[in-house]
């Protein structure tokens, strides 16, 4: 069974899909951190972030892994290395939907991930599942929170992961993320008609798993 949840940057969709993965014994797939992954790589080969032909060819040469943890987290690998720390950094968060708006490099990543969903059971989570992705997924979700809330939520994990941030920066990164996902030529980010759409802005992370889980449970 696959469930596609979607939704824009700190909605809440990575907490609740991981932990939702885990009571349903599924596999979890942050489809975000491969895109994260390949911004990576064209930052340390300096390569220009503009240049489309340049990231396709560096997109069709990355290795992207994500191996799953007994915890429930997932390490990501970018050629063989652990990057599961370097890709939060905020200057790949700068870059990053700048490269997932080339229609060459979603046509490599879109293959990747459906490679890893037909292997079985999984959560997949990014912006793109329910509409191209998987779009005839059993179950999916449009994860969405007001922008105060998810530009709130965003600074507190970045703080967490000793980020020297400020919550205006967050925010703005987090609209302008949003503006160039949702207005992208390729696979802009929508809710799917059949997904079922949650407003997490005044609900509790346990209260939304519940909720995800027991619709999960439904007809199979
Ligand atoms: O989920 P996360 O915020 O880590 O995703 C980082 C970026 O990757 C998004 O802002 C978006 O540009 C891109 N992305 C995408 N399609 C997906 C998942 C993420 O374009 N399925």
């Amino acid at each position: 069974m696959i469930v596609a949840i979607d939704g824009p940057a700190g909605a809440g969709k990575s907490t609740v899909a991981k932990i939702l993965a885990k009571k349903l014994g599924f596999l979890y797939i942050d489809t975000g951190a491969m895109y994260r992954a390949l911004t990576l790589k064209a930052l340390e080969n300096n390569i220009d972030i503009n240049d489309e032909n340049k990231i396709n060819e560096l997109a069709l040469k990355a290795s992207i892994d994500l191996r799953g943890n007994p915890d429930g987290s997932l390490s990501i690998f970018l050629d063989g290395r652990d990057v599961s720390l370097d890709i939060r950094q905020p200057r790949i968060t700068r870059f990053v939907s700048d490269v997932s708006k080339i229609k060459g490099v979603r046509q490599v990543l879109v293959k990747m991930q459906r490679e890893l969903g037909e292997k079985g059971d999984c959560v997949l989570e990014g912006r793109d599942i329910g509409t191209v992705v998987f779009p005839d997924a059993q179950k999916k979700f449009f994860i969405d929170a007001s922008s105060q809330v998810r530009a709130n939520r965003r600074f507190k994990e970045l703080k967490g992961l000793n980020q020297d941030v400020e919550e205006v920066d967050v925010a703005k990164d987090l609209a302008n993320r949003d503006k160039i996902d949702s207005s992208r030529k390729v696979s802009p980010l929508r809710k799917a008609p059949d997904a079922i759409y949650i407003d997490t802005t005044e609900l509790s992370i346990e209260g939304v798993v519940e909720k995800m889980l027991e619709l999960c449970k439904e007809n199979g």
